[in-house]
């Protein structure tokens, strides 16, 4: 099999598989249950699921997204995780055939578990920002583009950036503006794109917000200004289209 077919293909079923680990990982650990310990189980009954209820996105299709045992629909978080991190997997395969793939895909898979936890928790874990900044440093140090040295800037300016602002607005208003996981995780996305593309995140960000804000308001439920708006899993969603178009627009 060539490079072009088995990479993306690798990647996609690698990346079904992590995203029912990070779907147990975003209904769980919010909930202070533990991800690791105790076998796959209904979210509804406890029922641990058996080999043929456990494969990705095709159990949920197979038992249209009811538990087998007590017949309560399954979280459909879980499925639309699983095919987001198989998308994920597939999309860095194509765009890269190769370990820079596999980099960028391990990128799209922690910012997956983040912008889910953000979105259902509105919580971005130290741990995982902190995993997410310690991987892109060490595809650094291996060599892969962009170079150390713009991601250590990229690091240090994503992070500087956003605590600012929200030092600035929270001594305007007088309330805090933003989650203080924020300017970690931008932080820890300029570690593995380096400070040249975080305008281009930050921009993209605001314009998913913008598109959020505007269809709440064509739906006839405006937000209030005091809304709070999931800004990290915006960041998250803005960085993962960044690194393929860097990519692909790599020289
Ligand atoms: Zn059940």
């Amino acid at each position: 099999m060539s490079a072009a077919v088995g990479w993306p293909l690798a990647l996609g079923v690698l990346g079904a598989l992590l995203g029912s680990f990070i779907a147990a990982l975003v209904i769980r650990w919010p909930q202070e249950r533990s991800v690791t310990r105790g076998r796959s189980a209904c979210d509804g009954c406890g029922h641990a699921l058996g080999p043929s209820e456990l494969v990705p996105l095709l159990s949920f299709a197979m038992q249209r997204g009811r538990c087998r045992r007590c017949g309560a629909g399954i979280d459909p978080l879980h499925w639309r995780i699983e095919a987001a991190a198989a998308a994920v997997g597939a999309l860095s395969g194509c765009v890269a055939p190769s370990w820079i793939g596999l980099a960028g895909a391990v990128f799209g898979w922690l910012l997956l578990a983040l912008a889910a936890l953000d979105l259902v928790a509105f919580w971005l874990p130290d741990r995982l920002t902190g995993l997410l900044a310690a991987t892109g440093a060490v595809a650094g140090v291996i060599g892969s583009d962009p170079p150390l040295a713009d991601r250590l800037i990229g690091g240090i300016a994503g992070y500087a950036v956003l605590a600012g602002i929200a030092r600035g607005y929270k001594v305007w208003r007088g309330r805090d503006g933003m989650g203080g996981g924020d300017p970690k995780l931008l932080g820890a996305i300029g570690l593995w794109l380096g400070w040249r593309m975080l305008p281009a995140v930050l921009v993209i960000a605001s314009l998913i917000g913008l598109g959020i804000a505007v269809f709440a308001q064509v739906r006839g439920r405006g937000l209030a200004r005091d809304t709070a708006l999931p800004f990290g899993a915006m960041l998250a969603a803005a960085a993962y289209p960044a690194w393929l178009a860097m990519i692909m627009l790599a020289p």
